[in-house]
C-alpha cells in the first residue's frame, strides 16, 4: 500500500472529542483519529458514525483508535486491521474524559441509541 497519502505522522489531533458531534452537539461511543489530517470522528457504535463519514468525505482510508491504551488502525479500503506508525502526540483523548462521552450531553436512554 502506498501511505503517503494516508498517513502524515506529523498531523495533530483536531482536539479530544469527536469534531463533528462538537458542532452539533452530538456525543460519542469511541473516538477514531484520521491517520492523514489528524480529524477526530466518532466510531460506528456513536450515533454519528462520524470518522467513516469523514473517510466516505475525504477518501481518507487510514484511521486509528484514539482510545487510550490502544493502537490499532482500521483501513476502510479493505475493512481490515492495519499495523501502523506512532503518531504525532496526544495518541489518545484524556483518560479522564471517559466513555461514551461528553458527559454532560448524554441522554439517559444512550444505551438504547447506540448502534450493535
Ligand atoms: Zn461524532
Ligand atoms: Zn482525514
Amino acid at each position: 500500500m502506498d501511505l503517503t497519502d494516508a498517513i502524515d505522522v506529523g498531523a495533530r489531533p483536531s482536539g479530544t472529542g469527536c469534531a463533528d458531534c462538537e458542532i452539533n452537539g452530538g456525543w460519542w461511543v469511541h473516538l477514531r483519529r484520521c491517520a492523514a489530517c489528524g480529524n477526530i470522528g466518532c466510531c460506528n457504535s456513536s450515533p454519528g458514525q462520524h470518522a467513516t463519514a469523514h473517510f466516505d468525505r475525504t477518501g481518507h482510508r487510514l484511521m486509528r483508535s484514539f482510545e487510550p491504551g490502544e493502537d490499532w488502525y482500521w483501513d476502510f479500503e479493505t475493512d481490515q486491521v492495519f499495523d501502523g506508525p506512532e503518531l504525532a502526540p496526544p495518541g489518545s483523548r484524556p483518560r479522564t474524559q471517559g466513555s461514551p462521552g461528553p458527559r454532560e450531553r448524554l441522554p439517559d436512554n444512550w444505551r438504547e441509541l447506540v448502534h450493535p
